[in-house]
């Protein structure tokens, strides 16, 4: 078996700055060796660097992508915020939508339906977050909470062909915690039966994301289930990042 197809998002988060894009010379090499040719690596940095890095990866194997975006899709004066067709202008082809630090800062479900839909609009592929926080877990309440997160999340969207699903439970993310192989496998099938329910929802793919390091990245790519991972912090270091993706091919 191979996995040499797997996705692996960057997600700088609020980190970087121009020198920050030199990073990307080695993972750049790392592309075009043929054993990781097929990978799916996706930068995902802040809107300040987004141009910087759509001109440094131009004719390569990596992509670029924005970590979200206001959920109106026309231009208006709404001081502070970029729209996704901004986003699809300048270059990038992704973006991450209903991240937890994202749902914190006052993303809703509704909301990130509103955003799922204006970017699917722009042609963006989207990278929608979900996943349970620790006082969920605690009361057994991580498949309701999941099972809202997607149903409000992708209402009334049709076409799945430009949807990522990442399964990121709030209580890993930075924390150097990982769910067990049980809860992940219980979780992401429980994910899938979701998504399979609805119409040409069953091509959509899951990664998963949460403290995902070099170490750990071995026993998850074991998780038939998992196509790939999103990187928080690990990613910021280049040397990290290209440790993970070179010890997740089999
Ligand atoms: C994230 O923020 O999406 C993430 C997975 O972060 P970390 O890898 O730092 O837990």
């Amino acid at each position: 078996m191979t996995n040499n197809n797997m996705y692996f998002v960057a997600n700088w988060k609020m980190f970087g700055n121009l020198r920050s894009i030199k990073s990307t010379n080695n993972v750049l090499k790392l592309t075009k060796s043929k054993k990781f040719q097929k990978l799916r690596i996706i930068y995902c940095p802040p809107y300040t660097l987004l141009d910087a890095l759509i001109k440094k990866t131009k004719n390569s194997k990596i992509s670029v992508g924005a970590q979200n975006c206001h959920y109106k899709s026309d231009y208006g004066a709404y001081t502070g915020f970029v729209n996704a067709k901004m986003i699809k202008n300048i270059g990038a082809n992704y973006i991450i939508l209903g991240h937890s630090e994202a749902r914190i800062e006052g993303d809703d479900d509704k909301k990130i339906n509103f955003k799922i839909k204006s970017a699917l609009d722009a042609k963006l592929k989207v990278i929608f977050c979900v996943g349970e926080s620790l006082k969920n877990k605690n009361s057994n309440k991580t498949s309701q909470v999941i099972k809202k997160q997607i149903n409000v999340g992708l209402k009334k969207i049709n076409n799945y062909k430009n949807i990522i699903v990442a399964y990121e439970p709030v209580w890993s993310i930075g924390t150097g915690i990982l769910p067990s192989k049980i809860e992940l496998e219980k979780n992401i099938n429980f994910i899938r039966k979701l998504l399979n329910k609805k119409k040409n929802g069953k091509k959509v793919i899951i990664l998963y994301g949460g403290s995902v390091n070099s170490y750990n990245i071995k026993n998850l790519t074991k998780i038939s289930q998992i196509k790939g991972f999103i990187v928080g912090g690990a990613s910021l270091k280049a040397k990290n990042f290209i440790d993970i993706i070179k010890k997740s091919i089999i």
